[in-house]
């Protein structure tokens, strides 16, 4: 195993493992099997991308070890988006579809 690439993964973000890419050098877009759209759910209510977490990940693993939830950067948990409209990255932005898109979407408004 080499010692120097990857992720290095601390008791409070080992939940995180099974999100890493095979090659460890990034976590996953999408959860395997299946291949759903997965959000990285932050301490703070917010959503990040999985680029955000890997470029971020010292910063990330610092505020999730110390359960720092006022920085944005800590880590609750991994959600699966199944459906409902895009969640959006904190950090970047980027829209994060959901698997099966947004029921709600594309009708027309109105109440009956
Ligand atoms: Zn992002």
């Amino acid at each position: 195993m080499p010692k120097s690439s990857g992720f290095r993964l601390t008791p409070k973000t080992e939940f995180l493992r099974p999100y890493l890419v095979p090659s460890g050098r990034m976590f996953d877009r999408y959860a395997w099997p299946g291949g759903y759209p997965i959000i990285y759910v932050t301490g703070d209510g917010g959503t990040l991308c999985n680029v955000c977490v890997s470029r971020n990940w010292k910063q990330i693993r610092e505020a999730t070890d110390s359960a720092d939830h006022r920085s944005g950067w800590s880590l609750l948990g991994v959600e699966i988006h199944y459906e409902g409209p895009d969640e959006v990255c904190a950090n970047c932005n980027r829209e994060i579809p959901s698997a099966y898109g947004d029921p709600d979407a594309g009708q027309e408004v109105g109440m009956e």
